[in-house]
């Protein structure tokens, strides 16, 4: 490989919107045959928002509303802000929550009101739901939201419904990426129902879904999907994507995304458009290709 022309290849790559930590960073991508994608702001807009509340019999929504949100309001993960956004315009005001804690791919622990709040799919804090609560979690997740569980004092007290957006350009990527003869996958720590519905949207397999991962397991998905002999590039934004950039054969982290994810990354799509992990990969292929 001239160092030349793999200058060429970073240069053209600006053009496009593409941050290439350095020119040798091509070179891995020849190989690719996989592409895992993560799902919440990747190929969705991770904006959310609210979309649905169910309060347990015998629990008031306003207390619901108030509580969880002033409990969300302590953390960025996109789903709290949805929840604490959808509760700021419903309830007067959000008192201050205290000890916060935030407990990663699960959710947010912490004192309001006198009371210890969780919310999240924190099945070690709430158990098994009740058959009421249970239901409108499924009824939301069958709609394709993100459902969490908010209670306090040990109970499970009422279903928070979130839902995000797929982004206009995520089922064209996707397309891209097959044309060129990769495979995609989707990685979430969300619901297997909610990634499937994204998964249709966009046009990945379902069978290449790989939903329910917590942040610490999505390297190993991708160490797994080595070890069957796959070359795999990673796109992704969060904190929680951060190994699994890093052990990837080529990292995408993107522009919109979190710097955890852009110093783990070889390449950072500038715009967060996920058209561009098509465009990068086929730079890299031509960039190579004039080399040889
Ligand atoms: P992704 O892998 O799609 O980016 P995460 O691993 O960040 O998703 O989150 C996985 C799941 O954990 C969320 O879908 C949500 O159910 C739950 N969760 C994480 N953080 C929070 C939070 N602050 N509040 C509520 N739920 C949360
Ligand atoms: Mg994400």
């Amino acid at each position: 490989a001239t160092p030349t022309a793999l200058m060429v290849g970073t240069g053209r790559g600006a053009q496009l919107g593409i941050l290439i930590k350095g020119p040798e960073v091509l070179e891995s991508t020849r190989r690719v045959d996989t592409v895992v994608l993560d799902k919440t702001g990747t190929v969705t807009t991770g904006r959310m928002s609210l979309r649905a509340v169910h309060a347990a019999e015998g629990t008031d929504e306003e207390e619901l509303l108030r509580l969880a949100g002033a409990l969300e309001h302590a953390s960025e993960h996109p789903v709290a802000r949805a929840v604490a956004a959808g509760a700021e315009e419903r309830v007067d005001a959000l008192p201050r929550a205290e000890h916060f804690e935030n407990v990663p791919g699960r959710g947010v622990r912490g004192r309001v009101e006198g009371r210890e709040v969780a919310v999240g799919r924190l099945s070690e804090v709430f158990g098994e739901l009740p058959p009421e609560l249970a239901r409108a979690k499924e009824e939301a997740e069958r709609a394709g939201h993100t459902a969490v569980v908010a209670g306090w004092d040990g109970a499970a007290r009422g279903v928070l419904a979130v839902a995000d957006t797929v982004k206009e350009t995520s089922a064209e990527a996707v397309r891209d990426l097959r044309a060129l003869g990769l495979t995609p996958v989707l990685l979430t720590g969300d619901n297997r129902a909610v990634a499937e519905a994204v998964a249709r949207t966009v046009g990945i397999d379902e069978d290449r879904v790989i939903a329910e991962v917590l942040p610490e397991d999505k390297a190993d998905v991708v160490r797994r999907l080595q070890r069957e002999g796959r070359s795999v590039a990673m796109v992704g934004d969060g904190v929680n994507d951060a190994a699994a950039l890093a052990v990837a054969d080529l990292g995408l982290s993107l522009g919109t995304g979190t710097d955890a994810a852009i110093e783990a990354g070889d390449l950072t799509l500038v715009r967060g458009d996920l058209r561009v992990a098509a465009d990068a990969i086929r730079l890299s292929r031509r960039t190579l290709a004039t080399i040889k």
